[in-house]
């Protein structure tokens, strides 16, 4: 039976492809395809017609940069009307992070694009490689979801709700503030009321320019003169603020407070996101909050830190007043928050 369905395969790099070298895994460009080639499942009438481009230099996804997702974001735009579907096989470290990125950046996106990748290669005998590959293909050949998503261990998740969770575990990821958008076992079942849907229906890149954009943890016994420095950074433009519990600060350490506040107050864009895996940013429960309002400081709700620096990139590189920014921020745009 003549295969209907296309899939675009973009590799990377990661694990997933990896060889065993001296030096531990590395990756290496056309191995995976070679690897892949021999597997039967890929001539299942149910599998669709695939093309695999095998990125000329594979990287370890610590090595990702924003260069490396225009290069990922520009070649799905130039196989966009010829394919059905696109997966991106990637390695697991900054796998959320380039979820995020993308979900901003196709703007007007129709068609599934899902990232995965492994915790073992593919060539390794317990590797949970294949069912990751194999689903992903499956599911993005056969389940027209137009959102950029993360396929990991049974779990079709959206890709900007995304983190790593588990830095061996095949449950490597987790989306803890919505479900996934699909579940896989013996059937697939298809959450169709958390699909996102984009009004802008044709597909522009947003490449990302070069906004200073950079993430500041607080913890117990932070110095304001760190603080002070750090926001000090000549054209540092937004900043992911990463907050305590409901996002809070410590309202006692005042020149810590004046120092973001004397950041806001020039303009830049602090988000405020909790350092907790899960629930919502509430900066009106407590004072430790409300300090932080008074100062300028935007609720990042229940997005990422992953999710908020990109949308940081995203905003800052479509040349949006600061204002307009500052509003997009507690917008949902790719359903990146609640
Ligand atoms: N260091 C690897 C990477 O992120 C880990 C992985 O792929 O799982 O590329």
């Amino acid at each position: 039976m003549a295969k209907t369905k296309k899939v675009y395969i973009a590799y990377t790099g990661g694990t997933i492809g990896m060889k065993p070298s001296d030096s531990g895994f590395v990756p290496q460009e056309g191995f995976l395809e070679q690897t892949l080639a021999s597997f039967p499942e890929f001539n299942h009438e149910q599998m669709p017609q695939i093309t695999i481009h095998d990125y000329a230099e594979p990287i370890d996804s610590a090595n990702m940069s924003p260069e490396d997702w225009h290069l990922i974001a520009e070649d799905i735009e130039k196989n966009y009307h010829d394919y059905d579907g696109f997966v991106v096989l990637h390695g697991t470290d900054t796998m959320a992070y380039t979820a995020s990125a993308l979900s901003f950046m196709l703007e007007g996106l129709q068609k599934p694009v899902i990232i995965t990748g492994s915790q073992i290669p593919l060539t390794q005998l317990r590797t949970d490689a294949r069912d990751n590959i194999i689903n992903a293909i499956y599911l993005a050949a056969h389940y027209p979801i137009p959102e950029v998503c993360l396929f990991f261990h049974d779990h079709l998740h959206r890709g900007n709700r995304c983190s790593k969770t588990d830095a061996d575990g095949f449950a490597a990821f987790t989306s803890p503030n919505i479900p996934p958008i699909a579940s896989i076992g013996s059937k697939i079942k298809v959450r169709e009321h958390l699909i996102f849907k984009q009004h802008r229906t044709e597909l522009n890149v947003q490449k990302f320019n070069s906004p200073k954009i950079a993430i500041l943890t607080l913890f117990p016994g932070i110095s304001a003169d760190f603080v002070s420095d750090f926001l000090d950074q000549p054209s540092l433009d937004g900043v992911v603020l990463q907050s305590y519990g409901m996002g809070n600060a410590p309202v006692s350490n005042r020149p810590l407070i004046e120092a973001i506040k004397n950041a806001c107050d020039k303009g830049m864009v602090i988000v405020n996101c909790t350092q907790c895996l899960q629930g919502s940013v509430n900066m009106n429960t407590y004072e430790t909050g409300k300090v932080l309002v008074d100062a300028g400081v935007i609720s990042g709700f229940d997005m990422t830190t992953e999710a908020a620096l990109a949308k940081l990139y995203y905003l800052f590189s479509r040349g949006l007043d600061i204002q307009t920014i500052r509003e997009k921020i507690t917008t949902s745009l790719r359903g990146e928050l609640s």
